[in-house]
């Protein structure tokens, strides 16, 4: 159930008005000659809009709390991407119910999957073969996005283009060191219980790079009903464990991670909530957890404190 999904438009009803813009038979749109970028997801969008700076103006599609395995374009989107000089997306069906929106888009824009352009070496892939598109995890994968984010603005508006590429270089630098800072933080929970349990497979990135086990209980994306059968194997895994703590998401409803913590109390084991992750949309604004490196340092410190609190066996 797509509970916090936004209302928008049925899909054909969003080609057709997308089909109408002017910008899309071919005619120019910016007037005004402001270079306009669109991204779907925030960790795009505040890597975006470092880079572009003051020569261009960046937009956001999909909010704090917005799951974008959910969302559909709203008109006012869909008249804003056709509006757009650039528009950045993080594909592998990341945006599932864009996808053809996006298709029809790249036919008449510069559109750019980033996550795409990432080398297929780094990417790991689900039971049926599909990359996993939630690379944002690691920030040293995401790191080569900022560098493809400043590859693709220079060849849209190559004038500015030594000023993206310098800009995302030092993105990219950024986040490599905050790789870093990460990793040293994470060292502090013990090798026992790094075993992360969140709401559905947006952490296997970066399970990899800080060697946690990671379990998402809906799989990788939102748009399927929990495997439940999971639940009782996740269970017995918890306990045997001992693992105090497992987290819920922004963009996720937490009723099956209640049901794990009903589990485990029918048999002894005391888990508790660990706190919200911000998996797949950044936090709300004004909020620590507002910009990409923000959400990151959040979902850092959540962890470590959830997971090395002590827990007292009844
Ligand atoms: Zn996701």
């Amino acid at each position: 159930m797509p509970l916090r999904s936004r209302p928008g438009l049925l899909l054909p009803a969003a080609l057709l008005l997308l089909a109408l813009l002017p910008g899309c038979t071919g005619e120019p749109t910016d007037s005004d000659g402001v270079f306009r970028v669109t991204c779907t997801v925030g960790m795009l969008g505040d890597l975006a809009r470092e880079i572009v700076g003051s020569e261009g103006e960046v937009v956001t599609l999909m909010g704090p709390g917005t799951d974008p395995h959910l969302y559909k374009p709203s008109p006012g989107d869909v008249e804003r991407l056709g509006a757009s000089d650039v528009v950045l997306f993080v594909g592998h069906h990341l945006e599932g119910r864009m996808a053809e929106v996006l298709g029809r888009l790249g036919e008449q824009r510069t559109t750019a999957a980033l996550g795409e352009r990432i080398a297929p070496e780094l990417l790991l892939r689900g039971e049926e073969g599909a990359p996993d598109p939630h690379l944002w995890s690691d920030p040293s994968r995401w790191s080569r996005v900022a560098i493809e984010i400043g590859a693709v603005l220079a060849a849209a508006d190559p004038s500015n283009g030594d000023l993206y590429r310098t800009r995302a270089a030092a993105c990219g630098e950024r986040l490599v060191a905050l790789d870093a800072e990460m990793r040293e933080r994470l060292s502090l929970v013990p090798r026992g219980r790094r075993l992360l349990v969140t709401a559905h497979d947006a952490f296997r990135y970066f399970g990899e790079a800080y060697d946690f086990e990671v379990v998402g209980v809906q799989g990788p994306s939102t748009d399927a009903e929990a495997g439940v059968r999971h639940i009782n194997d996740l269970v017995t895994r918890i306990i045997e464990r001992r693992l105090p703590a497992i987290f819920i998401e922004s963009t996720v409803p937490p009723r099956t991670m209640e049901a794990l913590i009903e589990g485990c109390r029918a048999r002894r084991h005391t888990l508790r909530i660990g706190g919200e992750l911000h998996s797949d949309a950044l936090g709300a604004q004004g909020s620590p957890a507002a910009t990409y490196e923000g959400m990151l340092r959040h979902n850092v410190e959540t962890i470590v404190t959830a997971l090395t609190t002590v827990v007292e066996e009844p």
